[in-house]
């Protein structure tokens, strides 16, 4: 008897591949994830869940899957799986760190850009048929180049777009709990050991730390009130990580110039929320890691963790690797 493995999603079909080829796979047809209600009778029969970031894998699923050795995630944030409850009935949680760094950095840059020269709204404007003539004061927005970038969470991605950063001659500090004096030198960094230090200095705030009971708002009404009337806050980390309430009286209020959101408290943001009736805060639909060959990539490496957990071998990423060694 071949192991059971349910897929939250469609997704690239190298990964599916690899699953079949060692599992019963069964893939859940909707373009929305499934129900809570769904994923966990589906749980309580398989071996591997094979999940995204939008499937809740909390405690109650977890004691009702009495088979389940492996939740594989397709991403490298798992902030959606209780791990510590994993751990306590010896499953193992995968994830994909490394294979998108590249691609959300360039995602991350991108917005940075789209908010400081206003593209979107210009595209708008345009749409609507409201260009008449080129004016000398149309879209003002910031430059990017020489200006300072403040990165908060020096890790693979917050790395990225400092590398990114450099091509631009941007100033660039960062703020992390641990100092990396190699890439301090190779790419010019400057750290800041007080992330209240750090805000007040940048003309571009971006974010890049995993969500985690510290990370949970760390950026609210005191930590925007420090930035400068003219910065511009990019988060393309997790929504929660920003006080939603608080940036948009930010926003409103002019304490900062814009926002690009690749994230949003909640997920999807609704249609009524404050944010989308301001004009300079670009939100995407939590996208950056979202290319061809990168969601591929993420595909393969979550297939093959989720295989090797099952075949009783290590799995090239696990955040509890302390569940296989008893195997
Ligand atoms: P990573 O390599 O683990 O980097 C995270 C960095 O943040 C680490 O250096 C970490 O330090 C640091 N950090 C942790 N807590 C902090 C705190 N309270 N203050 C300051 N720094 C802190 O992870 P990554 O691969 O760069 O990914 C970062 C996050 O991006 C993921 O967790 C995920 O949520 C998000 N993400 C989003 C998308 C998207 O589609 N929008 C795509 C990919 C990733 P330590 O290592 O010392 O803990």
């Amino acid at each position: 008897m071949k192991p059971r493995v349910f897929v939250t999603r469609t997704i690239p079909e190298p990964g599916l591949e690899i699953l079949r080829r060692h599992a019963e796979v069964e893939v859940w047809p909707g373009d929305e994830p499934p129900p809570y209600e769904v994923l966990r009778a589906k749980a309580a029969e398989a071996d591997g869940l094979f999940t995204m970031v939008t499937d809740r894998v909390d405690r109650a699923l977890l004691e009702a899957a009495p088979r389940l050795k492996v939740v594989s995630n397709m991403a490298v944030g798992y902030d959606n799986i209780d791990v510590g409850a994993a751990t306590a009935r010896g499953v193992a949680v995968c994830n994909t760190p490394g294979v998108l760094t590249d691609t959300t950095a360039d995602f991350a840059f991108g917005l940075l850009m789209a908010v400081a020269r206003r593209i979107v709204e210009a595209d708008k404007f345009v749409r609507a048929g409201r260009w008449k003539a080129w004016g000398p004061m149309a879209f003002l927005g910031h430059d990017i180049h020489g200006a300072t970038l403040g990165i908060v969470g020096l890790g693979r991605i917050g790395l990225g777009v400092a590398e990114r950063a450099r091509g631009f001659r941007m100033g660039v500090l960062y703020y992390d709990p641990i100092r990396r004096p190699e890439e301090e030198a190779r790419l010019g960094l400057e750290y800041v050991g007080r992330l209240e230090e750090l805000l007040p200095r940048c003309d571009f705030v971006s974010i890049h730390v995993p969500l985690t009971p510290e990370t949970y708002h760390l950026i609210g009404e005191a930590q925007l009130r420090l930035m400068k009337p003219t910065a511009i806050l990019v988060n393309t980390a997790r929504g929660p990580i920003v006080d939603p309430r608080a940036l948009y009286r930010a926003l409103k209020e002019g304490w900062i110039a814009g926002a690009g959101l690749d994230v949003t408290e909640p997920e999807p943001i609704p249609p009524d929320d404050p944010l989308l009736t301001l004009d300079n805060v670009v939100i995407t639909p939590h996208i950056a890691s979202a290319s061809y060959a990168t969601r591929t990539r993420m595909a393969v490496l979550a297939a093959e963790n989720l295989v090797a957990v099952l075949l009783g071998q290590p799995p090239k990423y696990c955040v509890n690797p302390e569940v296989l060694a008893g195997r």
